[in-house]
């Protein structure tokens, strides 16, 4: 069982990163490493992996509106992106030449960033990034514009489900109804949307789905990929021939087992557990925004509402800070989370979710994600409250000592960092992202 001693040192809030494994999930997925057993072996031992295998796949597929047969283990939402978005590229590639275009948001993670953009490097692929708003939303109507131009060069079409760092959900359904109409196939990368929002994958018309085990209490390095049966994919690994002749490797049963039963329980108690995981979300946001030094609120934020923002996602903007600075003061004071952005070269860089957003890059350094999960709390956002004025006044000072230049109009001027320098078709996300964004 969990010993719930692990996690009263410190105030964890940030589950977007990575969240505790449920309790039952650590107990099925104990049980299951103590047996033996390849699920590829035809012996008995091997019979039972692969019953506890089918019986997840099962469970898995009930929970998100999949069918079986449609669900692909991988070994997290990194492989299942890849897979989706370089399986799905080539395989249309072979099937026609002219089709090497991808249409990705501006918004998604490293996972699929980096994926297309190796494509983009190596196999003749070329990208057409699609612009979000405000609060990094990406509008149907883009999707459909962007198709328009040269409908038949398209290979795929990807845009995430709930963004990892400022929580926007997209209008998934309509945009893979545009898609659908110029039967292009299209991807979604739900590994933060799932438990937190309804997700629906036959209702949702894509046909491809990501999904990550540790978001969901379930254990790291195991997810799955939902495909529809007619998506066509070129396997990114050759060997056994496991996963529909897609994804060769033996399967690693006990992780299986145990996402299995995170899935279940989270989807379960969803409507529960994000009911209170908004009015957390709020009372913290409310809270920082009244601490009295302009903390701002970035992305769509409605109180009560956890339809079009992520109940557990708060994004915090604080003036005259660096977010790294305030994220190690916080972690002194016992308190984690994460900022979006990270170091490349030594440098922390602004995030390029918020560059997509318009906004400038002096703003998007003083950047703040607070995310709350299953264990989370009412102490827990006061833990935050209390902290966060100290915190704020020492990074402040260390800004105004160690950065004077980041002040100067030249440096923060509208033109260096206006959205259109960040447009989709002018820059890609990665030149000005971090590679660590989780
Ligand atoms: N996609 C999104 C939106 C994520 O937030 C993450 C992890 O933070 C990933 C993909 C990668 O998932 P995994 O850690 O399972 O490889």
């Amino acid at each position: 069982m969990l010993d719930s001693s692990a996690f009263t040192n410190f105030v964890y809030l940030d589950h977007g990163a990575t969240t505790p494994m449920l309790p039952e999930a650590i107990e099925a997925m104990t049980a299951q490493m103590a047996t033996v057993g390849n699920a590829s072996s035809l012996h008995t031992s091997g019979r039972l992996g692969r019953r506890v295998v089918e019986e997840s796949r099962e469970a898995i597929a009930r929970a998100m509106g999949a069918r079986p047969s449609e669900v692909l283990f991988t070994s997290g939402g990194t492989e299942s992106d890849n897979l989706a978005i370089k399986g799905t590229f080539w395989a249309r590639k072979d099937a026609d030449p002219r089709r090497v275009r991808i249409l990705v948001s501006m918004v998604e993670h490293h996972a699929v960033l980096d994926c297309v953009e190796f494509l983009e490097a190596h196999e003749g692929a070329k990208i057409t990034w699609l612009d979000v708003d405000q609060v990094g939303r990406v509008h149907p109507e883009t999707v459909r514009a962007a198709i328009g131009t040269d409908p038949e060069t398209v290979a795929l079409v990807s845009v995430m489900w709930a963004n990892n760092e400022v929580g926007t959900v997209q209008p998934i359904a309509e945009i893979a109804a545009v898609c659908r109409e110029f039967a292009i196939p299209v991807h979604s990368d739900a590994v933060q949307a799932v438990g937190q929002v309804e997700v629906d994958f036959a209702g949702s018309g894509l046909d491809l789905l990501s999904i990550s085990g540790h978001k969901i209490g379930g254990p790291q390095g195991v997810g799955a990929l939902l495909a529809r049966r007619d998506a066509t994919l070129v396997p990114l690994t050759h060997g056994g021939g496991q996963e529909r002749q897609v994804r060769s490797g033996s399967l690693d049963v006990p992780a299986i087992r145990g996402f299995a039963v995170a899935m279940r329980h989270a989807t379960a108690n969803r409507a529960v557990v994000t009911e209170r995981l908004t009015g957390l979300r709020d009372k913290l946001i409310r809270g920082a925004q009244d601490a009295g030094f302009g903390v701002q609120v970035t992305g769509d934020w409605e109180p009560g509402d956890g339809i079009r923002r992520l109940p557990g996602n708060a994004h915090l903007l604080v003036p005259g800070c660096d977010g790294d600075s305030l994220l190690y003061l916080l972690d002194a004071a016992g308190v984690q989370c994460s900022t979006g952005s990270a170091c490349q070269a030594g440098v922390p860089q602004p995030s390029h979710v918020l560059l997509a957003m318009g906004m400038s890059e002096h703003k998007a350094r003083g950047a703040l994600r607070l995310t709350l999960g299953h264990t989370s709390t009412a102490a827990d956002v006061d833990a935050f409250l209390a902290a966060l004025p100290a915190a704020v006044e020492r990074a402040q000072r260390a800004q105004v000592a160690t950065s004077p230049k980041q002040t100067s109009p030249k440096q923060t001027s509208p033109k260096q960092t206006s959205p259109k320098q960040t447009s989709p078709k002018q820059t890609s996300p990665k030149q000005t992202s971090p590679k660590q964004t989780i």
